[in-house]
């Protein structure tokens, strides 16, 4: 039968999206990649309907593509083989918060940001701040296991998934992992599926552990002449005994872009600058002289502090919106994640630096650098330059892996990156990989054309 004459015979007709124009917001994500259209997208409201869909889709052979809010950047989210595009936006209730076992139960549609600020109203805190947050799921956040600028201190969403509810393509639901902080109980089938890029299964529910509130944090931004001394700043800043709870580069190119974002004012010939968040800064002055002192070291051009909840604010805003404003700025852009071991960050700046340079692309590098974490953004207006991305990215991989580090840090691989896997993983490993999908998807029909 008809993909779309069946989902409105077994669902009610409402869910059920399949006119070009709706379905244009399911076809393409922030990726850059496609439009890729779906046959229909269906707004799933229960695990139950989940299970009904995946067992169809089992029945008649149709690809389903789970989807949270879409801004995934390596175009996990879209449904390069048609079928259904299953939209999880609408499961987004908070389930239980609670606060004696530090845990919150919730659907996987929910904001990200929505989850922090409920749970911090109960003096709890959920870390994982992708520069989305506002804008992105946490289902999204399980399955790319997102990280974000303070994974340098607590570390990325796969530390916060203590558990989940989960449906495989055929409809079989499963209950894995726990409430309990610790657990070494069979495989781990939890920490599989976070980061599997819905590959494997649909969560329909997930188990989320926090954290008690954290203390009043404050900035300091420190800029200087160029990238590599900022870079030298980073590893100093790594190997002192201050450990902030955020770490973020950014160059030159990159400050140009967010210049008069809240005020934000670089010095002109800023050519890189650290933004280093701490916890209790604002109370704590011996702790903001030791880390004036540490980045002085690199012989900034200028310190800014920001110490009151608005001006951090301020800063964050800037610094969250160099990827939209590098894309609002140049006609064409492809942006990448890499991550290389923390004392390769110098090199890699370096390498990167010239890669930009002989393909005549500009560049923005940004990024997490407490993790070995670069966004590697080439920009450009002319349409000559433009075909030099492929081969840009294609030495940036080759670069990347040869310091040691890997493909992607936290936006996963998709579909923009899997051509590039073998660069980094050696064939048995890639040979376990398909078993693995082909163990949770023997008919390749959830997700299909990802990561492998
Ligand atoms: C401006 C901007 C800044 C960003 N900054 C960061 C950052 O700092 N850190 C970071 O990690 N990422 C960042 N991202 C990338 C993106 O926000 C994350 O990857 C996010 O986790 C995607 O969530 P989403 O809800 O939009 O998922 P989608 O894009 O809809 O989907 C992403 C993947 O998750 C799968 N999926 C979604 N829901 C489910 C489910 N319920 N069950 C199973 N699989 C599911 C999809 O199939 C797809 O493979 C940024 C993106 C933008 C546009």
């Amino acid at each position: 039968m008809d993909i779309i004459e069946l989902l409105r015979r077994e669902f009610n007709p409402r869910q059920v999206i399949v006119d070009e124009t709706s379905l244009t917001a399911y076809a393409t994500d922030e990726s850059g990649e496609g439009p890729y259209y779906p046959r229909a997208a269906f707004l799933a409201q229960s695990p139950l309907e989940v299970e009904k869909l995946l067992r169809l889709a089992s029945m008649e052979g149709f690809a389903v593509t789970p989807r949270g809010l879409g801004t995934g950047k390596s175009g996990g989210a879209l449904p390069v083989c048609g079928g259904v595009v299953l939209a999880m936006d609408g499961m987004k209730r908070i389930l239980e918060i609670d606060e004696d076992s530090s845990l919150a139960i919730v659907e996987p549609g929910i904001i990200t940001q929505t989850l922090q600020q409920a749970v911090w109203e109960h003096r709890l805190f959920y870390p994982p701040d992708p520069a989305s947050l506002d804008t992105c799921s946490l289902g999204g956040n399980v399955a790319e296991n997102a990280g974000g600028p303070r994974a340098f201190r607590y570390g990325v969403t796969r530390e916060y998934v203590l558990g989940m509810e989960a449906v495989t393509m055929g409809g079989k639901r499963f209950n894995l992992g726990r409430k309990s902080i610790k657990g070494v109980s069979g495989y781990d089938l939890t920490g599989l599926l976070t980061g599997s890029e819905g590959t494997l299964a649909v969560f329909t529910k997930l188990i989320m552990r926090l954290i008690p509130r954290h203390r009043e944090p404050g900035i300091v931004l420190a800029f200087y002449a160029d990238l590599a001394s900022a870079a030298r700043a980073v590893t100093a800043l790594l190997s002192s005994s201050v450990h902030p709870m955020a770490l973020e580069l950014i160059d030159g190119y990159s400050l140009k872009n967010i210049t008069g974002i809240e005020g934000f004012a670089p010095p002109a010939e800023a050519g890189g600058a650290i933004l280093c968040e701490m916890e209790g800064l604002p109370d704590d002055d011996a702790l903001l002289e030791r880390l004036a002192d540490i980045l002085e070291g690199g012989d900034p051009l200028h310190i800014d502090v920001a110490m009151d909840p608005s001006a951090c604010r301020r800063l964050w805003t800037a610094r969250r919106n160099v990827s939209t404003r590098l894309k609002e700025n140049h006609r064409y852009k492809i942006s990448e994640d890499i991550a290389v071991p923390r004392a390769a960050i110098p090199a890699a700046v370096a390498q990167v630096q010239e890669i930009a340079r002989r393909h005549g692309l500009h560049m923005g590098c940004y990024g997490h650098a407490g993790d070995g974490n670069l966004h590697v953004n080439f920009v450009t207006d002319d349409d000559g330059a433009r075909k030099n991305f492929a081969m840009a990215v294609e030495e940036l991989f080759v670069t990347t892996i040869r310091l040691g580090g890997t493909l992607s840090g936290e936006h996963g691989i998709g579909i923009s990156k899997k051509r590039f896997m073998a660069l980094e993983h050696d064939p048995n490993s890639l040979d376990m990989m398909h078993a693995i999908k082909k163990a949770w998807d023997p008919q390749n029909l959830l997700n299909p054309g990802k990561i492998l």
